[in-house]
């Protein structure tokens, strides 16, 4: 399947396709197409920015015909108020040239409004499971007419605890339907789900286009403790013409808020944040803001910026190392989406060595390691967390080190903190994002070994 001409599309998806500017379907696209209209169940273990939202959506649009049912035909639930905006956007410039009623529901708004625009009838219902929920209980939407269920982001949706939700949902569902199932990661709660809910699922796996890894240039360094990673942060920001679009990820809604209080003096005019603590309307502003370039920088959590598709990122930035080790993946693969070259840096500490190291196992390449910039201002203020981490380290009585600014600690032997990764998990997702040793790259990374 080289073109869409070779997929039988009706004149209107066809059409719709060629307004977008696509010329040929993408690997997930291809997999998923014959599949899904087969009525089978799918689970796709596949990031965004691999063309997923189409991959379901074509075959689901082809197959739907015009109907006077007003109750949803078609489910899709999402994790979050901002995927939901966004899949309602790309759903209907897909089904533009159709007739058919598409409507975004999300909770942090007035169900009211929602209420209403349910009981004038829809055909593909987009949701957050909570609200979906709370739509349903009401009466006002009946789920027993939904053929096709699509659970995008699944992974995402766990980790913000919806596993309560989903299966309720579940049981309102007809029994007879067809299940399609996305997530960016296979985690032992998802697999029972499949086990328990779906029957004999088609599998699709599919990597960000080639090895997620080869058009992205890594770097890292090491820093003291967080606050002089703001100082460094601050001090790459300055030049804006390499940073001009920088989305900065923090291991948490603390953390982020830190950050941009702390950068709010020399960059506040520059910079949003979004975390889940912040109003809807804020995030959806910060993220529009960030996505047009009107701001230069979003400071962001590993949950909120999932799923995420924003255009032509410069540079990831990591203020922390994930300890889940596919996280870092999940961030990177921000940048150097669509063949761009991207660039992403990661800022860590002697604590967080250990983190660094599994990444590198992963993926099989040892990050090129920058020096600590001279004239950045080493900072002694500790959060209360790394205050409370001091504590415990000074119990065991570690022998003090002089570290100006990046610190000494990185001399420190490879071996000693080489971690486990574990069984056949980590061996499945070493596969999905080994680099190749092909690149360029290769002799800068031979030399930093
Ligand atoms: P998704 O993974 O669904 O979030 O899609 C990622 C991006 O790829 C979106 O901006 C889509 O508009 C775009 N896209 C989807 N399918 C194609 C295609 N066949 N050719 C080019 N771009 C596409």
């Amino acid at each position: 399947m080289s073109n869409f001409k070779e997929i039988e599309l009706s004149t209107p998806l066809h059409n719709a396709i060629q307004d977008l500017g696509f010329e040929k379907p993408t690997p997930i696209q291809e997999q998923a197409f014959y599949v899904i209209k087969s009525g089978k169940n799918v689970v796709g273990i596949s990031q965004t920015g691999t063309g997923k939202t189409l991959a379901f959506m074509l075959p689901i649009l082809q197959g739907l015909k015009f109907s006077k049912e007003n109750h949803p035909r078609v489910v899709v639930i999402v994790p979050t108020r901002e995927l939901v905006l966004q899949m309602e956007e790309k759903v209907k410039a897909f089904s533009k040239y159709m007739n058919v009623r598409v409507l975004g529901v999300y909770g942090g708004t007035n169900i009211k409004t929602h209420k209403l625009a349910v009981s004038q009838g829809v055909d593909i219902l987009i949701a957050t499971p909570g609200r979906l929920y709370d739509l349903a209980l009401s009466n006002v939407l009946k789920l027993k007419m939904a053929k096709q269920l699509v659970i995008d982001e699944v992974d995402v949706m766990l980790d913000l605890g919806f596993r309560f939700q989903l299966t309720n949902i579940f049981e309102l569902l007809p029994e007879k339907r067809q299940n399609i199932m996305f997530s960016a990661t296979m985690t032992e709660e998802i697999d029972s789900i499949i086990d328990e809910y779906f029957i004999a699922p088609h599998k699709i796996s599919i990597a960000v286009s080639g090895t997620p890894l080869d058009n992205i240039a890594q770097q890292c360094y090491p820093v003291h403790n967080f606050y002089t990673k703001v100082n460094l942060l601050a001090h790459l920001l300055e030049d804006k013409e390499t940073f001009s679009k920088v989305l900065v990820f923090n291991s948490s809604k603390k953390y982020a808020d830190r950050l941009f209080n702390a950068l709010e003096e020399q960059y506040g005019n520059e910079m949003g944040v979004i975390h889940s603590n912040k109003s809807q309307n804020y995030r959806i502003r910060s993220i529009e803001e960030f996505d047009s370039g009107e701001n230069r920088i979003l400071v962001t959590t590993d949950v909120m910026a999932r799923g995420l598709d924003l255009d032509k990122i410069t540079h990831v930035i990591n203020m922390n190392v994930p300890v889940f080790p596919e996280n870092y993946m999940h961030r990177i693969g921000r940048t150097g989406r669509a063949e761009q070259e991207g660039k992403t840096i990661l800022f860590f500490t002697e604590k967080e060595e250990r983190y660094k190291t599994a990444i590198e196992e992963l993926m099989d390449y040892k990050i090129p390691q920058l020096e600590f910039p001279e004239g950045v201002p080493y900072n002694s203020q500790l959060t209360p967390e790394e205050r409370e981490g001091e504590g415990k380290h000074k119990n065991h009585n570690r022998n003090d080190k002089k570290i100006i600014g990046g610190g000494a600690f990185h001399e420190k032997s490879a071996k000693n903190s080489k971690v486990n990764l574990g069984g056949s998990y980590h061996r499945d997702l070493a596969k999905k994002y080994k680099k190749r040793k092909t690149r360029g790259d290769k002799k800068q990374n031979n030399k930093k070994k």
